[in-house]
C-alpha cells in the first residue's frame, strides 16, 4: 500500500464514516518498542517520532531527568539504575500512565522502555482498555547478546539533552560532543561493561517475555536490529504501513 500510515488511518476513517460510524481511535498511532537494552531502540523510537509527529517516550530519559533535578523520584530510580536493576512497578506504571494521559500524547505516541515487566504490560494494557484503546504495534528490535555487549561499551550519551551516538556505528560530529546541544558526552553509568551484564539478565529474566505478551495480542512485529541502522528503520517503516 502506498502513502503513509496516516493516510492509510484516514483512509479507514473516512469509510467508516459513510457508514456512520466514527471511530477516533482509528486515528492514533501507538507503538511499543521492544528490544534488549542497546538493540538500538531508542534511536529508532525517536526516528519513528519525528517521521509521524508523535512524541517519543522514554521512561529511563524521564528517570535520568529527575535524577538531574534532584526529585524524590529521580532519587528512588537512581539506587537500582546504576545497578542494572529495573525501578519498581508502583513507581514506574504511575509515571508512564500519567505522561501517556498527557495532551500531546493525543495522536499516539512510541514507547521506549515501557513496558518492561509483564505487570507493567498488563497495567497498560487495562488503562488503555478503560479508555476504549489498545496499543497498534510492539516492535521487537532484536539483536544478539555479543552484539550488545560490543555496541553498549562504544554508547555514548548527552545527560543534557539525552541525545545517544556511537564511537564507531553513529559517531557526533565533533568527538565527545553532543550535535544538538554541544555538551560534552559520557559512558552512562548503567552502560559500562558489568552493569551491561547484569541489564541484560533481567532483560531476559523480566522482559522478554513480553514477545509472546504481544504476540498474544497479535500485534508484534520483529525486525533484525544488527543492520545498518537507517534499513533498520526502512524495515520498521514498512511494516507500520504495509
Ligand atoms: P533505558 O534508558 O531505557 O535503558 O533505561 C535505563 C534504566 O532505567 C533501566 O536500566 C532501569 O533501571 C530504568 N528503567 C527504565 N524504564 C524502566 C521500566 N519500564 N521499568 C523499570 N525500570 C526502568
Amino acid at each position: 500500500m502506498g502513502g503513509s500510515f496516516f493516510c492509510y488511518k484516514l483512509e479507514k476513517r473516512h469509510w467508516n464514516h459513510n457508514i456512520f460510524i466514527l471511530n477516533e481511535e482509528e486515528e492514533k498511532m501507538k507503538i511499543i518498542m521492544l528490544g534488549a537494552p542497546g538493540a538500538g531502540k531508542g534511536t529508532q523510537a525517536k526516528k519513528i517520532a519525528g517521521k509521524y509527529g508523535i512524541p517519543h517516550i522514554s521512561t529511563g530519559d524521564i528517570f535520568r531527568a529527575n535524577i538531574k533535578g534532584g526529585t524524590e523520584l529521580g532519587m528512588r530510580a537512581k539506587s537500582y539504575m546504576d545497578q542494572g536493576q529495573l525501578v519498581p512497578d508502583d513507581v514506574t506504571i504511575g509515571m508512564l500512565l500519567d505522561r501517556i494521559s498527557e495532551a500531546d500524547c493525543q495522536n499516539g505516541y512510541v514507547l521506549d522502555g515501557f513496558p518492561r515487566t509483564i505487570p507493567q504490560a498488563e497495567s497498560l494494557t487495562e488503562a488503555l482498555a478503560k479508555r476504549g484503546e489498545k496499543m497498534d504495534f510492539a516492535v521487537d528490535v532484536d539483536v544478539p547478546d555479543e552484539a550488545i555487549v560490543t555496541r553498549m561499551g562504544g554508547r555514548r550519551a548527552c545527560l543534557k539533552c539525552g541525545a545517544t551516538y556511537h564511537v564507531a556505528f553513529n559517531p557526533p560530529k565533533t568527538e565527545g560532543v553532543c550535535d544538538n546541544c554541544q555538551d560534552n558526552l559520557v559512558l552512562r553509568e548503567d552502560d559500562k561493561p558489568e552493569t551491561v551484564q547484569k541489564r541484560l539478565s533481567v532483560y531476559h529474566d523480566q522482559t522478554q517475555p513480553l514477545i509472546e505478551y504481544y504476540k498474544g495480542q497479535g500485534i508484534l512485529v520483529t525486525v533484525d536490529g544488527t543492520k545498518e541502522l537507517n534499513q533498520v528503520f526502512q524495515d520498521i517503516v514498512a511494516v507500520l504501513e504495509a
